[in-house]
């Protein structure tokens, strides 16, 4: 499902973003990129996961020259289509001119104008334009134009009715934003191969920027929160601001920028996207599974070890299951815990079980398409219930 929006199409390579196309997933690789192999298996992973944009940093010659190979050895790799970006800073320029077959394998730039003095931005907006490519204008908190943000202290500090600091960075944020785009179609890039973004580390400051950005401009918005910081934190804190901004129609494409776990793959970032849109039903992955907390009318763990077969069941299968059976994602699956609200969860769904709760006689009604199918009992509710899912996704999707 997708949304209409207001911003132009944008097409980065094989992927276009924008008006009413999808929202597209994009991430980041954190791999030295002059590390051809190292990168390649990165990007592999990331676009496996669902990662449709992918960017790099290009920081230096050496990893410059080895973008055109780690795009070509990629997509030679892969089934789906995957666009490219080149994150550029203080040397952009530079390294643009200095390899131009980097230039022209990328499908976007990405120039933070906080990062990049008059001559750098001008020179690398005017290799867009020569290459074609659609250059993102990433302001980012951390590295905003300070003579922006002096200019709007000094005038705020003149004022009857002065706002607050932090009201003045978000201006400086979309103000830098606004006006480098507004620059950079005065260099020659057209609007529909500009790309905005205004990130910062703050969920009430980065809502604030994009609102306005949003209300004051309709160029096509990349999302996210920057350093949104580690597990638990980085994934609610970057689900909170960009639900907040989709769920108002702003934002094209998104990205969650989770600090690197050794134990957590690089793809979770891909992951945690793929959950907010779903969860927002702005795009179908995987079937959904409704799941009870449990609380103390279930003292086993029956329905939590379902819950969680189902789950796997799920991440095992679904790749085959998509092929197989068109539609599959769409699937509404609920496992209860006890009579309280199994019956009227599993009526929602398309296929549920609610399971007995304490004191409740061992048997488990099966709910197929809103109504009761079967009772189940004995020791092997678990395996009746997933070959029970199993015929009814071979039926329902075939
Ligand atoms: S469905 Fe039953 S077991 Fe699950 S949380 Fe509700 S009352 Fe508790």
């Amino acid at each position: 499902m997708s949304l209409k929006r207001c911003s132009p199409e944008v097409i980065i390579g094989p992927i276009k973003m924008g008006s009413d196309n999808p929202i597209v997933i994009q991430s980041m690789t954190n791999t030295d990129t002059s590390d051809v192999k190292a990168s390649v298996a990165q990007a592999l992973e990331l676009a496996q996961a669902g990662a449709q944009v992918i960017r790099m940093t290009v920081n230096d010659k050496a990893a410059a020259k080895a973008v055109p190979e780690i795009i070509h050895q990629v997509r030679a790799a892969l089934e789906t289509e995957v666009a490219f970006v080149g994150d550029f800073h203080f040397n952009g320029n530079k390294l643009l001119k200095a390899v131009p077959e980097c230039a022209k394998a990328l499908d976007k730039y990405r120039i933070n104008p906080g990062n990049a003095d008059d001559t750098n931005f001008k020179e690398m907006v005017e290799i867009a334009v020569q290459n074609q490519k659609t250059v993102r204008i990433g302001v980012n908190g951390g590295s905003l134009d300070q003579k922006v943000l002096d200019d709007l202290m000094e005038l705020n500090a003149q004022s009857p009715t002065p706002l607050s600091a932090t009201d003045i960075f978000i201006k400086a944020m979309v103000k830098s934003a606004l006006n480098s785009a507004k620059l950079a179609e005065t260099y020659g890039l057209k609007k529909n191969q500009i790309v905005v973004s205004v990130k910062i580390s703050e969920v009430n400051q980065v809502v604030a920027a994009y609102e306005a950005v949003a209300g004051q401009s309709d160029y096509c918005l990349h999302l996210g929160l920057t350093e949104a910081g580690s597990g638990l934190q980085g994934v609610v804190q970057s689900s909170i601001a960009l639900g907040i901004l989709l769920k108002q129609n702003i934002g094209d494409t998104i990205r969650v920028s989770l600090t690197p776990n050794k134990n957590v793959p690089r793809s979770e970032e891909v992951e945690v996207c793929k959950h907010i849109l779903q969860s927002l039903d702005l795009t179908r992955y995987r079937p959904k599974v409704v799941s009870c907390p449990g609380c103390g009318r279930t003292t086993s763990t029956f329905f939590q070890d379902l819950a969680l077969r189902v789950n796997n069941l799920i991440d095992q299968e679904l790749e085959v299951w998509k092929k197989k059976f068109p539609g599959v994602e769409n699937l509404n699956i609920a496992v209860m815990g006890c009579v309280v609200n199994g019956p009227g969860e599993s009526k929602n769904a398309d296929i549920a079980i609610s399971l007995p709760g304490k004191m409740e006689k061992a048997q488990a009604p099966v709910y197929i398409d809103g109504k009761l199918s079967v009772w189940l009992k004995g020791e092997d509710i678990e395996n009746q219930f997933i070959q029970i899912l199993k015929t009814y996704i071979k039926d329902k999707f075939t």
